[in-house]
């Protein structure tokens, strides 16, 4: 998905200075954007109080929305860099189309993991015919410097690994999770993980010390470490845990965001990862004289434009709370 954003501020964030090195419950609220008609979408991450969770920089949660007589989700090619977006989705399909030619639709509990390296464009669309609920996230991963320039390459995975408790099914999406590891390439120490909890489950979730986490809660009511978490909502959980309380009063969806803290400081605009304000410059310029990030073909209708940059200075921003 795009940043829906049409002034998006720029970002500076990474560094061991944000990261709590204590388990902490701060709970953050989303803030919301619309996309012309119906569809809004609960923006978690980058959020005013915190900026990432491990290598996890941006997160989106859409839906659940009633799509039976509208065409859904139509997000136009768009360009990205020095990141990974992943597509989860809980109800319906997104149909992706990328400049390196993928054509696929990614349906609920598969991975749709795209690694822009240094340079990607991708569409993202409901399918013509289509469920008629659209239910989600759309997240990035920042890559390492080591791997930001590597080739643009998508993955799908639709066969991933499990870790079972009583009233819990965790989807290993990438990392992973108590021995369990994803099938998706990862280029930091991260876990991303699906957690299906039944009425009444009352679990502790394995974790680790030098992780930080957050948890997103997509439905249902569900306590996390004593937290109720509602749906659009993410409580960042900081480092130092080796469990996590789950307990649900009803069937929930949640997701597990971890990693170990993302040492390299970073600019981030619109839809791109970068290290200075000059190459978020230069790819803007990019994307807009139609160098670099390719071509997607297929998709019904014209690129999207890129925002203007703010006028002021990227400044790097202090430590969080
Ligand atoms: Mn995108």
């Amino acid at each position: 998905m795009s940043n829906l954003d049409r002034s998006p501020v720029p970002s500076v964030c990474g560094g061991r200075g944000f990261v709590v090195a204590e388990p902490v419950r701060e709970l953050l609220s989303p803030r919301r954007l619309t996309l012309g008609g119906s569809t809004e979408v609960r923006r978690l991450l980058p959020n005013l109080g915190r900026r990432m969770i491990g290598a996890w920089a941006f997160v989106d949660h859409y839906g659940p929305d009633d799509i039976a007589d509208e065409p859904g989700m139509q997000v136009p090619p768009h360009p990205h860099m020095g990141l990974q977006t992943v597509s989860w989705l809980h109800e319906g399909e997104v149909l992706h189309r990328d400049s390196t030619g993928s054509l696929q639709t990614i349906r609920p509990r598969e991975l749709g993991l795209m690694t822009s390296g240094r340079a990607i464009s991708h569409s993202e669309e409901s399918p013509r015919a289509h469920a008629r609920l659209l239910h989600g996230a759309q997240l990035w991963v920042a890559l390492p410097d080591a791997h930001r320039h590597t080739d643009p390459r998508f993955e799908h995975h639709a066969d991933l690994p499990t870790v079972e408790a009583p009233g819990l099914t965790a989807t290993v999406l990438l990392g992973d999770l108590d021995g369990s590891t994803s099938p998706g390439t990862a280029y930091t120490p991260i876990v991303g993980a699906d957690l299906a909890l039944a009425r009444g489950a009352d679990v502790r979730l394995p974790l680790l010390p030098d992780f930080e986490y957050g948890v997103l809660s997509m439905s249902g009511e569900v306590h996390v470490d004593g937290v109720p978490v509602l749906p659009g909502s993410l409580l960042y959980l900081g480092c130092g845990r080796t469990e996590l309380p789950l307990r649900a009063e009803s069937d929930a969806g949640l997701m597990l965001l971890g990693g170990e803290p993302f040492e390299e400081e970073l600019v981030m605009w619109w839809n791109f990862v970068g290290r200075t304000q000059a190459e978020i410059e230069q790819a803007r310029e990019d994307w807009t004289k139609g160098n670099r990030f390719g071509e997607v073909t297929g998709y019904d209708g014209s690129p999207l434009r890129a925002p203007e940059l703010p006028s002021v200075p990227l400044k790097p921003r202090g430590r969080v709370r």
